[in-house]
């Protein structure tokens, strides 16, 4: 057992409505095994909402026993790439890694959906899964063959029929909710003329649009998702995972329900913008009276953190218009965009159970989410020295070749702190911000004639400001009080301020990327056009300088820069030897007023 999920083994399991009724099924012994599943459609990044369903979806089967299968919904050949399922799979593995892995549910190599007999009665089923590498991931589109056979059915127990009106008459027929919709003029086709035109429509003999296959259900239901909707549509075009096979495809309500069942899901949790589908998803499977234990649907919110988009319709027209670098930019709310940031999977993990699930929409405060990735990084990051905007003092007592020994502490959390050496030199930088020539009132950072401590090292006193022509500042020189230091004399000195600092000398230059909120306003989905609401200091690209020791930091390592922030190493455009720093986040909340 690892360090994190003896940990989590430690903390008491999240409790929630569908948390309950999974447990009241398991003392029913209602079904085999509990088996949940997370269904991404292969057209985009996964974010931090997905996050939300993945947490809960692999959260129950890890405290069941059960499995979660990572299935991609992909019967919309239109927009699904196999890039995606790539980038989809990464970020689940790295999501669950050192948690969940041994709950990810595998299909055998190639399995396709094979008869049985259960009870007496015909069945489609993928057969048990192994748990193991040599296995793959599952894909709606595997089961056309049995999707497509489960149509034939319904046609043959009347309760399927091929249609012809246009895709505009079928909305015109289907009324609107306060309005009941009308029967299609072709609902009362024969089973044989509907077993015929659907042959026909499979092998390609009518155009995009031309027919359709509808459940007939009730075009006079309160539920619009009842009116007779459709299950098969036809599109010419080739499928990235199944090829060109197929010509009709099935629609998302259709092939959900049936592919769950297929996989022996037990229960199949999605956002609450399903609820009317539900009855939907019901009728599918009794409609067909299916011999092992029905999956049903539950409904919780989605996760809406304030100050982002999630949609990824909305996160596509970012990447494409270049307000950000790529689907993995630190200021996205992408899992690769959260990673690359430095965020770690177990704070997501903390933040998503904290904000719990339930049925109603709310936005979450990102500073929540911020919260929680200081929390944790409080105690596992390392400290280190670091000057983000650097200013020149001397300190005119130190001899220039001399090295001045101080000690520094690693991390103050810890239970037995480690210490390691720094050097004080005659040349050091300190942040500009913490020198002021004209001071405000309560200032207690370097002004002239004041002292100020550095960090591990002494008091040092403001002598001289040198400028060059223009009035600009070149230097401050300095008198280090080196009988201040730790176990001198004058060790226990007081001043009101401690400045971090780093040898000029024996410091490295780094690129550091401070990364801030993409938006300005709490709800960007909410304005009449979210680019007009972009944060313009989102991105600012610093050369810090660093104890020399960070030079060799390996990508997504994540050190604190004592009194500015969390920075992780890029582990995208770092090379070896020249890190680049990404800020994870600052050391403090700069938004709440
Ligand atoms: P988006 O509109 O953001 O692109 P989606 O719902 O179209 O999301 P899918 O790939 O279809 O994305 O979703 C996979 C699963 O993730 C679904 O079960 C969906 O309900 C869930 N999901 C999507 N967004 C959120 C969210 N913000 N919070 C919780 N669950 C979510
Ligand atoms: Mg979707």
């Amino acid at each position: 057992m690892t360090a994190e999920s003896a940990s989590s083994a430690a903390a008491p399991a999240p409790t929630d409505f569908i948390r309950d009724i999974v447990a009241q099924h398991v003392a029913e012994k209602r079904y085999p095994k509990i088996v949940t599943r997370f269904p991404p459609e292969p057209n985009g990044y996964l974010h931090i909402g997905h996050a939300k369903s993945i947490f809960l979806n692999f959260g129950i089967a890890l405290e069941q026993g059960g499995v979660c299968n990572l299935r991609f919904d992909d019967t919309n050949p239109a927009k699904e790439d196999v890039a995606y399922v790539e980038s989809i799979t990464a970020d689940i593995r790295w999501l669950i890694a050192g948690w969940a892995d041994h709950c990810l549910g595998f299909k055998p190599k190639g399995a396709h959906p094979s008869a049985q007999t259960v009870n007496g009665k015909p069945d489609l089923y993928l057969g048990p899964a192994p748990a193991n590498d040599a296995a793959e991931a599952f894909y709606a589109s595997d089961y056309f063959d049995a999707l497509h056979a489960y149509a034939i059915e319904l046609i043959k127990r009347g309760k399927a029929y091929v249609c012809d009106l246009s895709p505009k008459e079928t909305e015109e027929y289907r009324g609107a909710p306060d309005q009941p919709g009308k029967d299609s003029p072709f609902r009362n086709r024969t089973i044989s003329d509907n077993l015929d035109l659907f042959t026909r429509m499979t092998a390609g003999e009518f155009p995009d649009g031309a027919r359709s296959l509808r459940a007939k259900i009730d075009m006079t239901s309160p539920n619009m998702w009842l009116r007779d909707p459709l299950l098969y549509r036809i599109r010419h075009i080739p499928h990235y995972h199944a090829g060109d096979k197929w010509c009709v495809y099935p629609l998302y309500d259709y092939a959900h329900c049936l592919s769950d069942y297929i996989e022996g899901i037990s229960h199949s949790l999605c956002s609450l913008e399903f609820v009317p589908h539900r009855a939907l998803y019901d009728w599918v499977l009794e409609a067909l009276d299916l011999p092992r234990a029905l999956p049903r649907q539950y409904e919780f919110a989605k996760l809406l953190p304030s100050y982002t988009l999630l949609s990824k319709r909305n996160i596509i027209r970012l990447v494409n218009e270049k307000v950000v670098n790529g689907w993995d930019d630190p200021r996205l709310p992408t899992i690769a965009g959260l990673r690359r940031r430095g965020i770690t999977a177990s704070a997501l993990r903390k933040f998503v159970i904290g904000v719990g699930v339930t049925t109603y929409n709310s936005l979450i405060d990102i500073a929540v989410f911020e919260h929680a990735v200081r929390e944790e990084l409080n105690t596992t990051a390392a400290r280190r020295l670091a000057v983000l905007r650097p200013l020149k003092l001397i300190l005119t007592n130190i001899a220039p070749d001399e090295t001045v020994a101080c000690t520094a502490t690693n991390n103050p959390q810890d239970e037995q702190p480690t210490t390691r050496p720094v050097a004080l030199t005659r040349e050091v930088f300190i942040e500009t911000d913490d020198f002021a020539e004209v001071p405000p009132p309560k200032y207690f950072r370097l002004k002239p004639g004041g002292e100020v401590r550095l960090k591990y090292a002494c008091i040092i006193k403001c002598d001289e400001i040198v400028k060059d022509a223009s009035g600009a500042i070149i230097e401050i020189r300095c008198t280090a009080q080196l009988d201040t230091r730790s176990g001198q004399p004058n060790a226990d000195k007081k001043v009101k301020g401690t400045i971090h600092w780093v040898s000029a000398t024996q410091s490295v230059a780094a690129e550091v990327r401070l990364y801030d909120r993409l938006f300005t306003v709490p709800e960007p989905g909410n304005e009449e056009d979210f680019m007009k609401v972009l944060n313009p200091h989102s991105l600012e690209i610093l050369t810090a300088r660093l104890e020399p020791s960070l030079a060799g930091a390996s990508a997504g390592e994540c050190f604190q820069f004592e009194r500015t922030g969390y920075f992780t190493v890029d582990a995208k455009d770092s090379t070896a030897g020249k890190p680049g720093f990404n800020r994870t986040i600052s050391l403090k909340d700069t938004w709440t007023k």
